[in-house]
Protein backbone atom coordinates (compact mmCIF):
# COMPACT_ATOMS: atom_id res chain seq x y z
CA UNK A 1 0.00 0.00 0.00
CA UNK A 2 1.39 3.39 -0.73
CA UNK A 3 0.52 6.00 1.88
CA UNK A 4 -1.09 8.67 1.31
CA UNK A 5 0.38 12.57 1.61
CA UNK A 6 -1.82 15.65 2.52
CA UNK A 7 -2.05 17.94 -0.73
CA UNK A 8 0.55 20.72 -0.67
CA UNK A 9 -1.98 23.11 0.01
CA UNK A 10 -3.28 21.65 3.08
CA UNK A 11 -4.49 24.34 5.37
CA UNK A 12 -4.23 23.25 9.31
CA UNK A 13 -7.32 24.32 11.70
CA UNK A 14 -4.72 25.53 14.39
CA UNK A 15 -2.10 27.62 12.06
CA UNK A 16 0.48 25.30 11.49
CA UNK A 17 1.38 24.97 7.43
CA UNK A 18 2.59 21.90 5.61
CA UNK A 19 6.41 20.81 5.25
CA UNK A 20 6.10 21.59 1.21
CA UNK A 21 4.18 24.54 1.93
CA UNK A 22 6.82 25.34 4.76
CA UNK A 23 9.63 24.48 2.81
CA UNK A 24 8.81 26.29 -0.71
CA UNK A 25 7.54 29.32 1.33
CA UNK A 26 11.24 29.34 2.71
CA UNK A 27 12.88 28.55 -0.56
CA UNK A 28 11.22 31.30 -2.55
CA UNK A 29 13.25 33.95 0.20
CA UNK A 30 16.43 32.20 -0.58
CA UNK A 31 18.18 35.34 -2.86
CA UNK A 32 21.69 33.30 -4.42
CA UNK A 33 24.41 35.49 -3.44
CA UNK A 34 25.58 37.90 -6.17
CA UNK A 35 29.19 37.57 -5.39
CA UNK A 36 31.74 35.42 -6.99
CA UNK A 37 35.16 34.37 -6.60
CA UNK A 38 37.80 32.59 -8.53
CA UNK A 39 39.35 29.14 -6.67
CA UNK A 40 41.69 26.38 -7.56
CA UNK A 41 40.11 23.38 -8.76
CA UNK A 42 41.20 21.14 -5.70
CA UNK A 43 40.04 24.13 -3.36
CA UNK A 44 36.77 23.68 -4.98
CA UNK A 45 35.17 20.92 -2.78
CA UNK A 46 31.89 21.50 -1.59
CA UNK A 47 31.55 24.81 -3.92
CA UNK A 48 28.57 25.58 -6.18
CA UNK A 49 29.25 26.94 -9.62
CA UNK A 50 28.74 30.86 -11.04
CA UNK A 51 29.59 29.71 -14.02
CA UNK A 52 29.11 26.92 -16.60
CA UNK A 53 31.76 25.10 -18.78
CA UNK A 54 32.02 23.31 -22.01
CA UNK A 55 34.64 21.40 -22.77
CA UNK A 56 37.69 23.08 -24.77
CA UNK A 57 38.88 19.60 -26.02
CA UNK A 58 37.83 16.25 -26.73
CA UNK A 59 38.54 13.43 -24.27
CA UNK A 60 40.33 11.54 -24.89
CA UNK A 61 42.38 13.70 -27.59
CA UNK A 62 43.48 10.53 -29.26
CA UNK A 63 42.48 7.03 -30.37
CA UNK A 64 44.22 4.95 -27.34
CA UNK A 65 44.74 1.67 -25.69
CA UNK A 66 42.89 0.27 -23.20
CA UNK A 67 45.36 -2.03 -22.53
CA UNK A 68 48.85 -3.00 -22.28
CA UNK A 69 49.46 -5.41 -25.37
CA UNK A 70 49.54 -5.71 -29.39
CA UNK A 71 48.31 -3.16 -31.72
CA UNK A 72 47.30 -5.06 -34.43
CA UNK A 73 44.99 -4.67 -37.91
CA UNK A 74 42.06 -6.82 -37.11
CA UNK A 75 42.14 -8.15 -40.79
CA UNK A 76 45.70 -9.27 -40.20
CA UNK A 77 44.17 -12.27 -38.26
CA UNK A 78 42.04 -14.90 -39.40
CA UNK A 79 38.08 -15.92 -38.06
CA UNK A 80 39.52 -18.83 -36.80
CA UNK A 81 43.49 -19.94 -35.93
CA UNK A 82 46.15 -17.28 -35.72
CA UNK A 83 48.89 -14.56 -37.44
CA UNK A 84 52.23 -14.22 -36.61
CA UNK A 85 52.84 -10.57 -36.93
CA UNK A 86 56.12 -8.78 -36.72
CA UNK A 87 56.47 -6.39 -33.65
CA UNK A 88 58.20 -3.14 -35.53
CA UNK A 89 56.88 -0.34 -33.16
CA UNK A 90 57.05 -0.01 -29.14
CA UNK A 91 54.32 2.86 -28.23
CA UNK A 92 54.13 4.05 -24.36
CA UNK A 93 51.84 6.59 -23.00
CA UNK A 94 52.45 10.04 -23.33
CA UNK A 95 54.51 9.73 -26.34
CA UNK A 96 52.83 10.03 -30.16
CA UNK A 97 51.83 7.00 -32.32
CA UNK A 98 53.54 6.34 -35.78
CA UNK A 99 52.08 3.52 -38.09
CA UNK A 100 51.82 -0.55 -38.52
CA UNK A 101 51.52 -1.93 -41.96
CA UNK A 102 49.84 -5.73 -42.91
CA UNK A 103 51.57 -8.04 -41.23
CA UNK A 104 52.48 -6.01 -38.57
CA UNK A 105 52.51 -4.98 -34.66
CA UNK A 106 53.05 -2.54 -32.16
CA UNK A 107 54.11 -3.26 -28.65
CA UNK A 108 51.68 -0.82 -26.35
CA UNK A 109 50.87 -0.22 -23.07
CA UNK A 110 47.83 1.64 -21.71
CA UNK A 111 46.87 5.28 -22.63
CA UNK A 112 49.15 5.15 -25.21
CA UNK A 113 48.04 6.47 -28.41
CA UNK A 114 47.09 3.53 -31.04
CA UNK A 115 49.39 3.59 -34.37
CA UNK A 116 48.11 4.28 -37.88
CA UNK A 117 46.92 1.83 -40.10
CA UNK A 118 46.05 -0.36 -36.32
CA UNK A 119 42.45 -1.04 -35.34
CA UNK A 120 42.50 -3.36 -32.08
CA UNK A 121 44.66 -3.90 -28.99
CA UNK A 122 44.98 -7.61 -28.16
CA UNK A 123 45.45 -7.85 -24.65
CA UNK A 124 49.16 -9.26 -23.98
CA UNK A 125 48.09 -12.26 -21.59
CA UNK A 126 46.88 -13.62 -24.76
CA UNK A 127 50.01 -13.02 -26.82
CA UNK A 128 52.61 -15.04 -27.82
CA UNK A 129 55.96 -13.16 -28.19
CA UNK A 130 58.45 -15.62 -30.13
CA UNK A 131 61.67 -12.72 -31.04
CA UNK A 132 60.55 -10.06 -32.59
CA UNK A 133 57.12 -11.70 -33.81
CA UNK A 134 54.00 -11.97 -32.08
CA UNK A 135 51.30 -14.92 -32.66
CA UNK A 136 48.12 -13.35 -31.95
CA UNK A 137 45.05 -15.92 -31.50
CA UNK A 138 41.75 -14.87 -33.21
CA UNK A 139 39.26 -13.73 -34.05
CA UNK A 140 39.33 -10.77 -33.21
CA UNK A 141 36.48 -7.56 -33.73
CA UNK A 142 38.08 -4.22 -35.23
CA UNK A 143 37.71 -1.55 -32.37
CA UNK A 144 38.86 -3.95 -29.48
CA UNK A 145 40.39 -2.64 -26.62
CA UNK A 146 40.53 0.61 -28.02
CA UNK A 147 38.83 4.02 -27.06
CA UNK A 148 38.51 6.69 -29.69
CA UNK A 149 39.26 9.95 -29.61
CA UNK A 150 35.80 11.87 -27.70
CA UNK A 151 35.18 8.41 -25.89
CA UNK A 152 34.65 10.41 -22.64
CA UNK A 153 33.85 14.15 -23.85
CA UNK A 154 33.47 15.51 -27.17
CA UNK A 155 35.00 18.67 -27.55
CA UNK A 156 31.82 21.70 -27.26
CA UNK A 157 29.90 19.60 -24.81
CA UNK A 158 28.65 21.58 -21.70
CA UNK A 159 30.59 19.66 -18.93
CA UNK A 160 30.18 21.77 -15.28
CA UNK A 161 26.62 23.27 -15.53
CA UNK A 162 26.25 26.88 -13.30
CA UNK A 163 24.66 26.09 -9.99
CA UNK A 164 26.51 22.61 -9.86
CA UNK A 165 27.75 21.60 -6.23
CA UNK A 166 31.43 20.15 -6.77
CA UNK A 167 31.81 16.65 -5.57
CA UNK A 168 35.48 15.34 -6.05
CA UNK A 169 34.36 13.54 -9.15
CA UNK A 170 33.54 16.92 -10.68
CA UNK A 171 36.86 18.23 -9.37
CA UNK A 172 38.44 15.17 -11.86
CA UNK A 173 36.31 16.04 -14.63
CA UNK A 174 37.07 19.71 -14.32
CA UNK A 175 41.04 19.17 -14.69
CA UNK A 176 40.31 16.48 -17.52
CA UNK A 177 39.46 19.09 -19.85
CA UNK A 178 42.28 21.68 -18.43
CA UNK A 179 40.34 24.04 -16.29
CA UNK A 180 42.63 25.12 -13.37
CA UNK A 181 40.35 27.65 -11.50
CA UNK A 182 36.80 27.89 -11.19
CA UNK A 183 34.54 30.83 -11.08
CA UNK A 184 31.74 29.87 -7.71
CA UNK A 185 29.85 31.62 -5.51
CA UNK A 186 31.31 33.24 -2.50
CA UNK A 187 31.26 31.04 0.85
CA UNK A 188 27.98 32.03 2.86
CA UNK A 189 28.19 33.64 6.37
CA UNK A 190 26.10 32.12 8.51
CA UNK A 191 25.63 33.05 12.55
CA UNK A 192 24.57 30.87 15.29
CA UNK A 193 23.66 31.13 18.44
CA UNK A 194 21.85 28.40 20.84
CA UNK A 195 19.56 30.08 24.00
CA UNK A 196 18.78 28.44 27.21
CA UNK A 197 19.96 28.97 30.42
CA UNK A 198 20.11 25.40 31.54
CA UNK A 199 23.17 24.72 29.26
CA UNK A 200 26.69 24.32 30.39
CA UNK A 201 29.48 24.00 27.82
CA UNK A 202 30.77 20.54 26.96
CA UNK A 203 34.36 20.59 29.11
CA UNK A 204 32.93 22.13 32.33
CA UNK A 205 31.44 20.89 35.01
CA UNK A 206 28.16 19.57 35.05
CA UNK A 207 25.49 21.67 37.88
CA UNK A 208 22.29 20.33 39.30
CA UNK A 209 19.59 21.14 36.47
CA UNK A 210 21.72 21.82 33.65
CA UNK A 211 22.30 19.85 30.26
CA UNK A 212 25.39 19.97 28.11
CA UNK A 213 24.29 22.53 25.10
CA UNK A 214 24.84 20.00 22.42
CA UNK A 215 22.96 21.76 19.76
CA UNK A 216 25.96 24.16 19.22
CA UNK A 217 28.29 21.33 18.23
CA UNK A 218 25.23 19.29 15.52
CA UNK A 219 25.19 22.95 14.14
CA UNK A 220 28.55 23.72 13.49
CA UNK A 221 28.80 20.30 11.99
CA UNK A 222 25.82 21.03 9.45
CA UNK A 223 27.49 24.47 8.94
CA UNK A 224 30.57 23.14 8.08
CA UNK A 225 29.41 20.30 6.15
CA UNK A 226 27.80 23.19 3.95
CA UNK A 227 30.99 25.06 3.72
CA UNK A 228 29.31 28.12 5.32
CA UNK A 229 31.50 30.50 7.32
CA UNK A 230 30.12 30.16 10.78
CA UNK A 231 30.20 32.88 12.97
CA UNK A 232 29.90 31.28 16.16
CA UNK A 233 28.24 33.33 18.52
CA UNK A 234 28.10 30.66 21.50
CA UNK A 235 25.07 30.79 24.32
CA UNK A 236 22.53 33.20 24.35
CA UNK A 237 21.14 33.99 27.81
CA UNK A 238 17.10 33.81 28.25
CA UNK A 239 16.36 37.29 28.22
CA UNK A 240 14.59 39.22 25.19
CA UNK A 241 17.83 42.27 26.18
CA UNK A 242 19.91 39.74 25.64
CA UNK A 243 18.15 37.97 22.36
CA UNK A 244 17.56 41.43 21.11
CA UNK A 245 21.17 42.37 21.16
CA UNK A 246 22.54 38.86 19.79
CA UNK A 247 20.31 39.32 16.57
CA UNK A 248 21.43 43.37 16.29
CA UNK A 249 24.90 41.95 16.28
CA UNK A 250 24.52 38.81 13.68
CA UNK A 251 22.45 41.00 11.62
CA UNK A 252 25.06 43.09 10.74
CA UNK A 253 27.72 40.47 10.47
CA UNK A 254 25.92 37.75 8.46
CA UNK A 255 23.94 36.87 5.32
CA UNK A 256 21.84 34.20 7.61
CA UNK A 257 21.48 33.33 11.27
CA UNK A 258 20.60 29.93 12.59
CA UNK A 259 19.60 29.76 16.31
CA UNK A 260 18.21 27.11 18.49
CA UNK A 261 15.51 26.79 21.26
CA UNK A 262 13.90 29.50 22.66
CA UNK A 263 11.39 30.00 19.45
CA UNK A 264 7.98 28.20 21.41
CA UNK A 265 5.57 30.42 23.17
CA UNK A 266 6.67 29.71 27.13
CA UNK A 267 7.83 32.57 29.01
CA UNK A 268 11.07 31.92 28.72
CA UNK A 269 11.20 31.79 24.88
CA UNK A 270 12.56 35.13 23.69
CA UNK A 271 13.82 34.44 19.79
CA UNK A 272 10.46 35.60 18.18
CA UNK A 273 9.73 38.24 20.42
CA UNK A 274 13.46 39.38 19.79
CA UNK A 275 13.00 38.81 15.83
CA UNK A 276 10.16 41.05 15.57
CA UNK A 277 11.29 43.93 17.95
CA UNK A 278 14.73 43.70 15.49
CA UNK A 279 13.22 42.47 12.20
CA UNK A 280 9.96 40.19 11.72
CA UNK A 281 9.03 36.71 11.36
CA UNK A 282 7.07 35.65 8.45
CA UNK A 283 6.50 31.99 8.62
CA UNK A 284 5.85 30.04 12.39
CA UNK A 285 5.05 26.50 12.83
CA UNK A 286 5.59 23.46 11.11
CA UNK A 287 3.12 20.83 10.59
CA UNK A 288 6.61 18.47 11.23
CA UNK A 289 7.73 16.27 14.04
CA UNK A 290 10.37 16.18 15.41
CA UNK A 291 10.45 20.18 15.25
CA UNK A 292 6.94 22.28 15.25
CA UNK A 293 8.42 25.61 16.49
CA UNK A 294 10.57 26.33 13.30
CA UNK A 295 10.55 30.14 12.35
CA UNK A 296 11.51 31.89 9.24
CA UNK A 297 12.37 36.01 9.26
CA UNK A 298 14.33 39.12 8.38
CA UNK A 299 16.01 41.28 9.97
CA UNK A 300 17.64 43.76 8.26
CA UNK A 301 19.47 42.05 5.13
CA UNK A 302 19.70 39.10 6.86
CA UNK A 303 17.68 36.20 7.04
CA UNK A 304 16.67 34.08 10.00
CA UNK A 305 15.56 30.26 10.63
CA UNK A 306 15.22 29.51 14.57
CA UNK A 307 15.36 25.97 14.70
CA UNK A 308 13.52 24.20 17.86
CA UNK A 309 15.55 23.32 20.50
CA UNK A 310 15.16 19.91 21.34
CA UNK A 311 18.32 18.08 19.70
CA UNK A 312 16.75 15.65 17.24
CA UNK A 313 14.47 18.76 16.10
CA UNK A 314 17.48 20.65 15.56
CA UNK A 315 18.86 17.92 13.53
CA UNK A 316 15.93 17.06 11.24
CA UNK A 317 14.37 20.68 11.11
CA UNK A 318 17.58 21.65 9.47
CA UNK A 319 18.12 19.32 6.92
CA UNK A 320 14.61 19.50 6.09
CA UNK A 321 14.38 23.56 5.50
CA UNK A 322 17.67 25.30 6.67
CA UNK A 323 19.56 22.67 4.42
CA UNK A 324 17.82 23.36 0.94
CA UNK A 325 17.48 27.50 2.11
CA UNK A 326 21.72 27.31 2.62
CA UNK A 327 21.89 25.57 -0.67
CA UNK A 328 19.97 27.72 -2.74
CA UNK A 329 21.42 30.68 -1.26
CA UNK A 330 24.59 29.74 -2.24
CA UNK A 331 23.63 29.66 -5.95
CA UNK A 332 23.15 25.38 -6.17
CA UNK A 333 20.25 24.37 -7.93
CA UNK A 334 19.65 20.83 -6.64
CA UNK A 335 18.94 21.57 -3.06
CA UNK A 336 16.12 18.63 -2.12
CA UNK A 337 16.66 15.50 -0.58
CA UNK A 338 15.44 12.66 -2.72
CA UNK A 339 13.92 9.91 -0.88
CA UNK A 340 13.61 6.41 -2.12
CA UNK A 341 10.98 4.07 -1.46
CA UNK A 342 11.32 1.08 0.70
CA UNK A 343 9.28 -1.12 3.10
CA UNK A 344 8.41 -0.56 6.71
CA UNK A 345 9.50 -3.27 9.06
CA UNK A 346 8.16 -1.49 11.52
CA UNK A 347 4.34 -0.88 13.00
CA UNK A 348 3.25 3.28 13.40
CA UNK A 349 0.55 2.93 15.34
CA UNK A 350 -0.73 6.50 16.24
CA UNK A 351 -1.87 8.72 13.23
CA UNK A 352 -0.12 12.14 13.79
CA UNK A 353 -1.44 15.51 12.44
CA UNK A 354 2.41 16.45 11.40
CA UNK A 355 4.12 14.79 9.18
CA UNK A 356 6.80 12.33 11.20
CA UNK A 357 10.49 11.75 10.38
CA UNK A 358 11.14 8.63 12.28
CA UNK A 359 14.99 7.34 13.18
CA UNK A 360 15.96 4.64 10.89
CA UNK A 361 17.90 1.87 9.59
CA UNK A 362 17.60 -0.01 6.15
CA UNK A 363 18.46 -3.71 6.23
CA UNK A 364 19.16 -5.53 2.86
CA UNK A 365 18.59 -9.21 2.44
CA UNK A 366 19.20 -10.50 -1.13
CA UNK A 367 16.88 -10.20 -3.84
CA UNK A 368 14.35 -8.14 -1.89
CA UNK A 369 13.06 -4.40 -1.23
CA UNK A 370 15.30 -2.77 1.51
CA UNK A 371 12.90 -2.65 4.48
CA UNK A 372 12.71 0.32 7.42
CA UNK A 373 13.71 -0.32 11.27
CA UNK A 374 12.90 2.45 13.40
CA UNK A 375 14.78 3.13 16.79
CA UNK A 376 12.56 1.91 19.50
CA UNK A 377 12.95 6.03 21.17
CA UNK A 378 11.56 8.48 18.83
CA UNK A 379 11.67 11.32 21.29
CA UNK A 380 12.88 14.53 20.02
CA UNK A 381 15.51 14.47 22.79
CA UNK A 382 16.67 11.32 22.10
CA UNK A 383 20.19 11.88 20.65
CA UNK A 384 21.50 8.46 20.24
CA UNK A 385 18.61 8.04 18.17
CA UNK A 386 20.36 9.63 15.05
CA UNK A 387 23.32 8.41 15.52
CA UNK A 388 22.23 4.51 15.37
CA UNK A 389 20.14 6.12 12.41
CA UNK A 390 21.61 5.80 8.85
CA UNK A 391 18.38 8.51 7.69
CA UNK A 392 14.85 9.25 8.70
CA UNK A 393 11.19 7.64 6.78
CA UNK A 394 8.63 9.79 6.23
CA UNK A 395 4.87 9.02 8.08
CA UNK A 396 2.71 11.04 6.18
CA UNK A 397 -0.15 13.02 8.05
CA UNK A 398 -3.16 11.07 9.44
CA UNK A 399 -1.20 7.92 8.64
CA UNK A 400 -0.52 4.47 10.50
CA UNK A 401 2.52 2.27 9.21
CA UNK A 402 2.27 -1.42 9.00
CA UNK A 403 4.49 -3.48 8.42
CA UNK A 404 5.02 -4.28 4.72
CA UNK A 405 3.85 -0.94 3.75
CA UNK A 406 5.81 1.69 1.37
CA UNK A 407 7.20 4.48 2.88
CA UNK A 408 9.83 7.23 1.77
CA UNK A 409 13.57 7.13 3.17
CA UNK A 410 15.87 9.29 3.12
CA UNK A 411 19.41 8.60 4.03
CA UNK A 412 21.52 11.00 6.00
CA UNK A 413 24.26 11.16 3.33
CA UNK A 414 21.34 13.12 1.30
CA UNK A 415 20.28 14.92 4.12
CA UNK A 416 23.12 16.13 5.97
CA UNK A 417 26.05 17.04 2.78
P1 LIG B 1 13.33 25.20 23.87
O1 LIG B 1 13.09 25.10 22.41
O2 LIG B 1 14.24 26.30 24.23
O3 LIG B 1 12.04 25.22 24.64
O4 LIG B 1 14.07 23.86 24.26
C1 LIG B 1 13.43 22.60 24.10
C2 LIG B 1 14.26 21.52 24.76
O5 LIG B 1 15.51 21.43 24.10
C3 LIG B 1 14.58 21.73 26.21
O6 LIG B 1 14.53 20.50 26.88
C4 LIG B 1 15.98 22.29 26.18
O7 LIG B 1 16.68 22.04 27.37
C5 LIG B 1 16.57 21.54 25.02
N1 LIG B 1 17.63 22.33 24.41
C6 LIG B 1 17.52 23.59 23.97
N2 LIG B 1 18.66 24.04 23.44
C7 LIG B 1 19.55 23.01 23.54
C8 LIG B 1 20.91 22.86 23.19
N3 LIG B 1 21.58 23.84 22.61
N4 LIG B 1 21.50 21.67 23.45
C9 LIG B 1 20.80 20.67 24.03
N5 LIG B 1 19.53 20.76 24.38
C10 LIG B 1 18.89 21.91 24.17
MG1 LIG C 1 14.79 27.26 25.96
Amino acid sequence: MNLARVPADFCYPDGMISVDQARAFILDRARVVSETEVVDVAASLGRVLADAHDSPIDVPGYANSAMDGYAVRSADVAEKGEARLKITLRITAGVTGGSIGAGEAARIFTGAPVPDGADAVVMQERCQVDGDHVVIPGPLKAGENIRPKGNDILAGREVLPRGLRMRPQEMGLAASVGLARLSVFRKLKVAMFSTGDELVKPGEPLPAGKIYNSNRYTMTGLLSALGCEILDMGLVEDTLDATRAAFTEAAGRADVIVTSGGVSVGEEDHVRDAVEATGHIELWRVAVKPGKPLAYGRIGEADFLGLPGNPVSTLVTFCLFVRPFLLKRQGATEVLPKPYPVVAAFEWRKAGKRREFARARLSREEGQAPKAEIFPKQGSDVLTSTVWAEGVVEIPEGNEVKPGDTILYYPFSDLLY
